[in-house]
């Protein structure tokens, strides 16, 4: 069996934010030379998502409003988190809804997604350095 783990790093400007990966997942394929197999896209912050969906821009405008309504950022006070002297008390309840990773086939090198599947990070408490964990297994 082969194997391949890399980290991705992201910096977002905003607090929250969502960017497409899977080009970078693709070359990350292609660079494990693995033909069969699975590869595993998870963040490794409580605070940020990795998911699939569609890559269009009223939809994930559409997602950001509807986390926004589900777990609105303020007021602060609002979450028993934030008693603890922090203020991401909504990032942890929208990285739980929007999931911790993804799990995408792999055949004959290539991401075997669905027509309209995009591999996506969600970020929900940015502004500082955050990894995404890949890990590819195979033949
Ligand atoms: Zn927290």
């Amino acid at each position: 069996m082969k194997s391949l783990t890399e980290y991705l790093w992201f910096n977002t400007q905003s607090r929250r934010d969502y960017i497409n990966i899977t080009s970078q997942i693709e070359e990350l394929v292609k660079k494990s030379k693995i033909k069969d197999g699975l590869c595993l896209v998870n963040a490794m912050h409580i605070t940020a998502s990795v998911f699939i969906n569609d890559n269009e821009s009223g939809l994930i405008q559409d997602f950001d409003e509807w986390l926004e309504k589900f777990a609105p950022h303020s007021p602060i006070s609002r979450y028993r988190h934030n008693q603890t002297g922090e203020d991401n008390g909504d990032a942890h309840l929208k990285r739980q809804i929007m999931g911790r990773e993804a799990v995408i086939a792999i055949t004959n090198n290539k991401l075997d997604l669905g027509p309209w599947e995009q591999i996506f990070y969600g970020e929900f408490d940015g502004k500082r350095k955050k990894r995404v964990l890949v890990k590819i297994i195979g033949e």
